[in-house]
């Protein structure tokens, strides 16, 4: 039987209800030179001022959040669990890689096999889904690798893997070295697919089979902008490809080490859908978007 991976414990897919498929509880941007081992504030100096947030976000109907911070950009275990105890909202958390200048050197000194070792351990160890980050002009050359590595743990785990990139070129050659390595491309995310204009390419990705994530909403482009894609992809019969979600920060260290926290993560349940129903999307094609896709994306084999 599938299941879905929380930080508390296995689920069914159908447990998850709605989910925000891409956000971030605790996270720190900063490259790891500039990066301390601990974060500098206390667990309830970070978690405390987000929890009455979260339970409104909670009130929303929201069920499900998918924490997308990789292992090693300031992953916050205590910290999750503590929102989770504290909203009763279902995490999922990530094992992962970011982009080149993220990397420690024990990861840029890995085997594919040892990367792909690394991201399955991850997986049995309590994350419930795999995380990977390529520049937007890549992939670099070591980017491949890891899209190989991922892949090769995917197929071993069922795992998703989701890929910050942005723009079509690079997702289009981490999807083939993803898939090189062993993977589905049902199990891959083309992460911030907003970043790309040329909006045939974003329904060419799906339907290459991977998932289109447009994961800025309440940010930037408009919400029009957004519901022009998705009636694209609709009108395709690929909305079964494609994940909604808002990549908000809860509690962000940015790169020059100010504090943000982003309350913004109600925006999807409080503005968007709304617009997307005055647009004509009714609730079943509403509801793919926000329970069945992000159900079926982190389903993983037990
Ligand atoms: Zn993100």
């Amino acid at each position: 039987m599938p299941v879905v991976r929380t930080i508390a414990g296995d689920l069914s897919p159908d447990d998850l209800g709605v989910t925000l498929i891409h956000e971030h509880l605790v996270v720190d941007v900063r490259l790891p030179a500039d990066r301390p081992a601990e974060y500098a504030d206390d667990l309830e100096t970070i978690v405390a001022p987000m929890v009455e947030h979260l339970r409104a976000v909670r009130a929303q109907s929201v069920r499900t959040l998918v924490e997308c911070t990789p292992t090693i950009v300031g992953q916050h275990l205590p910290a999750y669990r503590a929102v989770a105890e504290r909203t009763g909202l279902q995490i999922v958390r990530a094992v992962g890689t970011y982009r080149d200048d993220w990397l420690p050197e024990w990861i840029k000194a890995s085997s594919v096999e040892e990367l792909a070792n690394w991201f399955g351990a991850g997986i049995a160890e309590g994350a419930g889904f795999i995380k990977l980050g390529c520049d937007p002009d890549g992939p670099t050359p070591a980017a491949p690798r890891r899209a190989a590595a991922a892949g090769l743990a995917s197929r071993r785990t069922g795992a998703l893997v989701a890929c910050h990139v942005g723009h079509a070129a690079p997702a289009n050659r981490t999807l083939d070295a993803f898939v090189g390595g062993g993977g589905d491309p049902a199990r891959f995310v083309v992460v911030h697919l907003q970043n790309e204009p040329d909006a045939a390419a974003h329904l060419t990705l799906a339907r290459r089979g991977a998932w289109v994530e447009y994961d800025a909403i309440g940010n930037r482009p408009a919400d029009a902008v957004y519901i022009g894609w998705l009636r694209a992809l609709a009108d395709a019969d690929l909305l079964d490809r494609a994940l909604i979600s808002q990549d908000a920060s809860a509690y962000i260290i940015l790169g020059d080490g100010r504090v943000e926290r982003q309350h913004r993560l109600d925006y999807l349940l409080g503005r968007f859908v709304p617009a997307l129903r005055a647009a004509g999307f009714g609730r079943p094609e509403i509801d793919r978007l926000l329970i069945a896709n992000p159900a079926r994306a982190l389903a993983l084999a037990a």
